[in-house]
């Protein structure tokens, strides 16, 4: 166990961990501290294939991260003296000062709660995850991943509004990206997995989760990606809009007299799917269409056609692309997704196999016919294992 990595991803009322071997990827032990602040906390903690749960008041995160270093001991594991390399914290908004893994110090901590202005339901969580693991963990290098870092490359012309520059510029206004770690991560295994140079390869990367979002990346370098500001924009997500009009704000604002909170409210928690038929998970989804029931048919069209639209736009602004790849709980599990993204697509080079495609499996693989002229992938993702070695390398860079 020594050398591993603890993985941290705060929420604002839920803690994950992970345990990692970064050299194998092998989780050790993970959990979930839930419903942090409330009467029923609770906490599921897995390790060697079995389940743990324990529930009562969590007060806070620290509180949360105690408790699960408490199962660690029951499990004969004590963090405190295991050996473990760093301590490696998914951070939401990195801004445009952050575009590296960085060892978080108390001048990095200060500008990560002053980026809570651009990410406020997100950074003010990971700063409490961070300050709870500090405290637990004190002679361990933190190490700051952020989600947008893998998007600092994006060019001016895909990561500007066209609004008022000086407004812009005064508020840090600008497309950031986000799921950076998840892009990065696949983009890579796609290189490994075909045998290629990553610097040859013109790919599109579709994240298709809960949250979902697609990158355009030319050799290597992430040269446009469907969220912006705010992981609101772009595709249709499991309770995100994705694009709308932005005159829909205003128009809720002066017709519905919706503040804005309760419109924020709307559109990250009460739309996408669920706002359009009530469910988000995508196995539900698929069981009320199977009913006939048409709220979820139109979700599900919605859904693909825009989806269908980033995947043309990318190919475009990357002017041909040699792999597409499906990554993600959606895009890792959802064979009809997949086949009706990239339906009727033959005269662009695009065909998937059928059987390939519905094949079930957990590893990387192909999907698309050999005479495909571009090649189609499943490729699950791995944002701990991408965390955990990012924050060796930062945090340990002598190990
Ligand atoms: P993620 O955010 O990557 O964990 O993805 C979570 C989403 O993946 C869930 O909300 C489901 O919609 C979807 N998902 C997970 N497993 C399956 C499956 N077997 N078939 C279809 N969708 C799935």
């Amino acid at each position: 166990m020594k050398d591993s990595v603890l993985v941290v991803n705060s929420g604002s009322s839920s803690v994950k961990y992970q345990l990692v071997d970064p050299v194998t990827g092998v989780a050790i032990a993970s959990g979930l501290v839930e419903r942090i602040g409330e009467p029923d906390g609770r906490i599921t903690h897995h390790h060697d294939g079995v389940d743990r749960e324990r529930m009562g008041p969590i007060g806070d995160h620290g509180d949360g991260l105690r408790l699960a270093f408490e199962m660690f001991a029951e499990d004969g594991t004590d963090l405190t003296t295991v050996g473990i390399a760093a301590v490696g914290h998914r951070v939401v908004h990195g801004g445009e000062v952050f575009y590296e893994p960085t060892v978080i110090t108390p001048d990095v901590l200060a500008e990560i709660r002053r980026l809570s202005s651009l990410a406020p339901l997100h950074n003010p969580a990971n700063v409490l995850g961070i300050e709870s693991a500090m405290a637990v963990l004190p002679n361990v290098p933190h190490v700051a991943v952020f989600d947008t870092a893998f998007f600092h490359t994006l060019p001016a012309k895909a990561r500007t509004y066209a609004i008022d520059a000086e407004v812009a510029k005064a508020h840090d206004v600008r497309r950031y990206g986000f799921h950076g770690t998840s892009h990065q991560y696949v983009s890579g295994r796609v290189a490994e997995f075909l045998g290629r140079d990553i610097g040859e390869l013109n790919q599109i990367v579709l994240h298709l989760g809960n949250g979902a979002s697609a990158s355009a990346i030319a050799g290597g370098r992430a040269v446009d990606t469907s969220m912006g500001l705010t992981p609101l924009e772009g595709l249709v997500m499991g309770t995100r809009s994705g694009d709308i009009d932005p005159g829909l704000v205003m128009h809720l604002r002066r017709s519905a007299g919706l503040d804005v909170d309760a419109i924020d409210d709307l559109l990250n928690r009460r739309s996408g799917l669920k706002g359009l038929c009530g469910v988000n998970d995508f196995r539900e989804l698929r069981r009320l269409i199977d009913d006939g029931d048409a709220d979820a048919a139109l979700a599900y069209d919605v859904y693909i056609h825009r989806l269908r639209k980033y995947i043309g736009a990318y190919l475009l602004s990357l002017g041909g692309v040699d792999v597409i790849t499906f990554t993600a709980g959606v895009g890792e599990n959802s064979a009809p997704v997949r086949a009706d993204a990239l339906a009727g697509l033959e005269r662009l080079g695009i065909e998937i196999d059928a059987d390939r495609n519905t094949a079930r499996s957990r590893e990387a693989r192909v999907i698309s016919t050999d005479a495909s002229a571009v090649t189609v992938l499943v490729v699950p993702t791995n944002e701990e294992l991408a965390i955990a070695q990012q924050a060796l390398r930062a945090g340990a860079p002598t190990v």
